[in-house]
């Protein structure tokens, strides 16, 4: 049995991070300050006493004893990251800067969630590990992008200065069960306005890619590369590379919903990536992994999640 915390824990892929986690026998505690994360996702396990929840911000420091940490926490949904800038570079700089003091102190290993932005608007397409990026450092994405970036540097300056055991991986679009009603990204964004009968809100054109991961596999992901050989630090890219088009993706929800919602074009945020595909060789050869879930077998799942979520809110 492990000590594991997971800082992000109630958010949607650290809720069910901590859920297979504590069902493989660990020792779970969650940390989130319950920002754009949910009791609802974890209350399950509270109770259990092998499950701890902790409200706590990680840009202060904290006193914990564990053997493994999964830094989640930092809003991810570009409405939510834009919504506090400062707060976001926060999370990821002072945040980082904390989790890998915990980390150093007690001798613990810890993975980074680092992202696909760190690839920014690329000029390398698929994305290799290798690519070094084109980020905007002064557009309304860098609070995040770069702040993501600074937490690489970090993950990277603990491990070579201080011997840091740590692992970082760059997660691509990820979507499932468990994104809050409001989070604002594309995939729940379409679902949720398709079972409303409201417009679907394709912003451009809708000719920009995504390549889109469903959490089962991502999860899958993140545990494999914690419990990867020490010499292994990462960054690795983790995400599915079957990659569409984002007017693909809303006539999907049309299809799969059975809507009478109607697409409409509005403006293209600023600085929004035009196409974006992991290359996952690494992960495959070093990690064994490769995505599993197609993306129609996943918005099923993701639909019936959602149709449940929304009855509940109106009752
Ligand atoms: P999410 O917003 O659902 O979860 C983030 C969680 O972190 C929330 O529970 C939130 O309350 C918590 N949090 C935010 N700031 C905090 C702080 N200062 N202290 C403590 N808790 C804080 O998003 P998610 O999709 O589950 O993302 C989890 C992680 O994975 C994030 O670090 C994100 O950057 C990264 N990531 C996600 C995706 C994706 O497609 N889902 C893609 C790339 C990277
Ligand atoms: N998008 C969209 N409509 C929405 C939400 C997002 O067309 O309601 C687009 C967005 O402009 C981007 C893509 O979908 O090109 C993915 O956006 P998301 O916010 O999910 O994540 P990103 O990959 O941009 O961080």
């Amino acid at each position: 049995m492990k000590r594991i915390l997971i800082t992000g824990g109630a958010g949607f892929i650290g809720s069910h991070l901590c859920e297979r986690l504590h069902k493989e026998g660990n020792d779970v505690i969650c940390l989130d300050n319950f920002f754009t994360g949910s009791k609802e996702n974890i209350k399950h396990l509270l109770g259990n006493p092998y499950f701890e929840m902790v409200r706590h911000d990680i840009v202060n420091p904290i006193f914990l004893e564990v053997d493994q940490i999964y830094n989640l926490a930092s809003p991810a949904s570009p409405v939510h990251y834009q919504y506090n800038a400062i707060k976001t570079i926060k999370a990821n700089v002072i945040g980082t800067i904390n989790m890998l003091g915990l980390a150093k102190r007690v001798r613990a290993r810890i993975l980074q969630a680092s992202t696909s932005e760190v690839y920014g608007d690329p000029k390398v397409h698929p994305q290799t590990e290798e690519y070094w990026g084109n980020v905007n450092p002064v557009g309304l994405r860098s609070c995040y992008d770069e702040g993501k970036r600074v937490a690489e540097t970090l993950m990277m300056d603990y491990h070579r200065q201080n011997k840091v055991d740590i692992k970082i991986v760059r997660i691509f679009n990820t979507y499932g069960p468990k994104m809050a009603v409001n989070d604002g990204r594309v995939v729940s964004n379409f679902i949720v306005q398709a079972l409303q009968g409201r417009d679907i809100t394709v912003y451009g054109q809708g000719t920009q890619t995504r390549s889109f991961c469903y959490v089962d596999d991502m999860v899958d992901g993140l545990i494999r590369m914690m419990n990867s050989p020490v010499d292994f630090t990462g960054p690795v890219n983790l995400g599915n590379p079957d990659e569409y088009k984002i007017l693909e993706l809303a006539e999907k929800a049309i299809a799969m919903t059975g809507t009478k919602s109607v697409i409409v074009y509005k403006p293209l945020p600023s600085d929004d990536p035009i196409q974006r595909c992991p290359v996952i060789k690494r992960a495959h050869q070093v990690l064994g992994w490769t995505p599993r879930v197609k993306l129609d077998i996943g918005l099923k799942t993701t639909i019936e999640y959602f149709k449940k979520k929304i009855t509940e809110l109106n009752s």
